[in-house]
C-alpha cells in the first residue's frame, strides 16, 4: 500500500432504495476509512437520469445514518472536493471527455439507433465473434474516426452524438485487486464504450473516473458486480495520463440468496420472508411497500454486525462486534472471493443477542411505547420486571407483548387445548388447597412461593406439573410464558390468588 492519504467513497446511484448489499459496500469502505484515519465521502451517481427515482437520495441519506455510517464529505456535509452530486459537476465531465479527443483518445460518434441495431444484425448473420463497437466495425460507422473532417463539425452542430472511447488495439490491461488478485484482460476483448450521452451527461464510467480522480480517492472498494468495468477504468486513467495516481480496487463478494443459488435481488426480499432494504421503501409510482430492517424491529447495531459478517470475519470465533471492534479489527485482505450467503435465522439471531444485551431499563422505554398504543398505563418499574422476564424469549421487541399480555390482563379465556390436556379430575381441589396456602404466604416472592409448593406436594401422591400447569393456565390463560411463580411474583398476591380463583369458577373440563 503506497502511503497515501486513505480516501474512500460510497457511490450510489439513486435509481432506488438501497439494496442491503449497497449497504454493506457503504459499510466496509466506512470501516476501511476510519481503520486507517481516513474520509469516508458519500457521492451520488444521478447520471443517469432517465432512471432516476424520487426519493432515492434521501433514503440513502437517512439509510446511512440509521446504520451509523457517518459521513465525511458529501451533499449535507460538504467538503472540498464537492459538488458531491455528479448532476451538479456536469459541466466538468465535458471537458474531460473533449479532453480526450483532442489527445486522440476518444472520438465523436453519430450512429442513429437504427445503425447500431443494423449493426449487431450484421454481426449476428457473419456469425462473427465481436458483437460491439470496437477497433474493428468503427472503421464501418459513422463517426469522427471515418468521416471527413467538415462533415464532423457540421453534424456536431446539427445532429446528436456520442464521445466513445478509442479503445486501444492489442494492449494488455493488468491490474491487482486487493480481494481478487491479478486481473489481466486483452484490450481487444473491450468495446468502445460510451463516454459522453447524447443528453450532455457523462456516462457512469467516465464520471466515476473522473471524481475519483479529482476526489482524490486512494481506494475503490465496492461490489463485484463491476469487475467487468474494471479494465475500461484502467484505460480511462491511462488516457488521462493518471496511472501514477490511480485508486486502489477492491471488489467485495456478491451477496446470496439464503439457498446459496443466485445473487440476492431486490425482488427478492418480500418475496423470501425477509427484508432485502434497510429502511421501508414505498415506490413512488405504484405506491407498494417493501419491509426494511428498521420498521421489521431490527436495532441497527445489530444489522451492521450481521452485514459486517458477510463476506469478511476478523479471523475469530467473535460474532458479537461493535462498530468501535468493527473498525478496529477490519482488513480488506481478509475479504472473502466467494460470495457470502445471506441467512434471514441468523440476521434474527443477531437481533436477539442485541436484545438481551441491552438494559433492560431501554427496552422498557421501548415497551412504554407499545403499550402506551394499547391504553395500558403501567409504572416503569413494573415493566422493567416483565422485560427482565421475557426478553431472553424473544428477538424484537415487538414480539415482548405475545409473550407478556398477561402481565398486564387477567385472561378472559382459556386454551381449550392445554385445559383438556392438564385440567384433571382432582385439579379444582388441589388449587383450591394451593390457594389457601399462597393466602398465608406474606413475602410474595417466588423462592417463598416455591418452598409453599415444596412442603404441600410433601407426602402426596401426585407431582409438581399437575400444580404447575393449572396454576399457569389461571394466571396465564394459556400454556405459554416464564416461570409461573415469576408470574405470580410480579403480578402480585391479590391478583395471583383472583386469578386462581377465576379459574377455579370458570375452567371446567367438558
Ligand atoms: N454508481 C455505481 C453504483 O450505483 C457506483 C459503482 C462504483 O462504486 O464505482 O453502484
Amino acid at each position: 500500500m503506497n502511503n497515501r492519504k486513505v480516501r474512500v467513497r460510497f457511490a450510489p446511484s439513486p435509481t432506488g432504495p438501497l439494496h442491503m448489499g449497497g449497504v454493506r459496500t457503504a459499510l466496509f469502505n466506512y470501516l476501511f476509512a476510519k481503520k486507517n484515519n481516513g474520509h469516508f465521502i458519500l457521492r451520488i451517481e444521478d447520471t443517469d437520469q432517465t432512471r432516476y427515482v424520487q426519493g432515492a437520495e434521501d433514503y440513502i441519506i437517512e439509510s446511512l445514518k440509521w446504520c451509523g455510517i457517518e459521513i465525511d464529505e458529501g451533499i449535507e456535509e460538504g467538503g472540498a472536493y464537492g459538488p458531491y452530486r455528479q448532476s451538479d459537476r456536469k459541466e466538468i465531465y465535458k471537458e474531460f471527455a473533449e479532453s480526450l479527443i483532442e489527445s486522440g483518445k476518444a472520438y465523436y460518434a453519430f450512429d442513429t439507433p437504427e445503425e447500431l441495431d443494423a449493426m449487431r444484425e450484421r454481426l449476428k448473420e457473419e456469425k462473427s465473434s465481436i458483437q460491439q463497437y470496437n477497433a474493428v466495425t468503427r472503421t464501418d460507422m459513422r463517426n469522427s474516426l471515418t468521416l471527413p473532417e467538415e462533415e464532423t463539425n457540421s453534424l456536431l452542430k446539427e445532429s446528436p452524438y456520442v464521445v466513445r472511447f478509442k479503445m486501444p488495439d492489442n494492449e494488455e490491461v493488468i491490474v491487482e485487486d486487493i480481494i481478487r488478485g491479478k486481473v489481466k484482460v486483452n484490450t481487444n476483448q473491450l468495446d468502445d464504450k460510451v463516454l459522453f450521452k447524447s443528453d450532455g451527461m457523462p456516462t457512469y464510467h467516465l464520471a466515476n473516473v473522473v471524481d475519483d480522480h479529482l476526489m482524490k480517492i486512494s481506494h475503490v472498494i465496492r461490489g463485484e458486480e463491476w469487475l467487468p468495468s474494471l479494465p475500461l477504468h484502467v484505460m480511462l486513467y491511462r488516457a488521462f495520463g493518471w496511472e501514477a495516481s490511480q485508486p486502489e480496487f477492491a471488489h467485495l463478494p456478491l451477496l446470496l440468496k439464503p439457498s446459496g443459488k443466485g445473487k440476492l435481488s431486490k425482488r427478492d426480499g418480500d418475496a423470501l420472508g425477509f427484508p432485502v432494504f434497510p429502511l421501508e421503501w414505498t415506490d413512488p409510482k405504484t405506491g407498494e411497500v417493501s419491509r426494511g430492517y428498521r420498521e421489521d424491529g431490527y436495532f441497527p447495531e445489530a444489522f451492521v454486525n450481521m452485514l459486517a459478517l458477510l463476506g469478511w470475519n476478523p479471523g475469530t470465533e467473535e460474532e458479537i462486534i461493535s462498530m468501535r471492534d468493527l473498525i478496529s479489527s477490519f482488513d480488506l485482505h481478509k475479504v472473502h472471493k466467494a460470495g457470502a450467503k445471506f441467512d434471514h435465522e441468523k440476521a434474527k439471531w443477531f437481533n436477539h443477542k442485541y436484545l438481551v444485551n441491552r438494559s433492560d431499563e431501554k427496552l422498557a422505554r421501548l415497551y412504554q411505547k407499545v403499550l402506551r398504543e394499547k391504553g395500558i398505563s403501567v409504572e416503569d418499574i413494573y415493566v422493567i420486571n416483565v422485560v427482565k422476564l421475557i426478553k431472553e424469549r424473544t428477538n424484537f421487541v415487538s414480539e415482548f407483548w405475545d409473550q407478556s399480555y398477561f402481565f398486564f390482563k387477567a385472561p378472559t379465556e382459556y386454551d381449550a387445548k392445554f385445559v383438556k390436556k392438564r385440567w384433571k379430575d382432582n385439579t379444582n381441589k388441589i388449587l383450591s388447597e394451593l390457594k389457601m396456602q399462597f393466602e398465608i404466604v406474606e413475602t410474595f416472592n417466588h423462592e417463598n412461593l416455591e418452598k409453599v409448593i415444596q412442603d404441600f406436594l410433601e407426602g402426596k401422591e401426585f407431582g409438581m406439573g399437575q400444580v404447575m400447569n393449572p396454576l399457569r393456565l389461571t394466571l396465564v390463560g394459556a400454556g405459554i410464558g416464564p416461570g409461573v411463580l415469576e408470574i405470580a411474583e410480579l403480578i402480585g398476591k391479590e391478583e395471583t390468588l383472583r386469578r386462581l380463583q377465576a379459574g377455579l369458577d370458570n375452567i371446567k373440563k367438558e
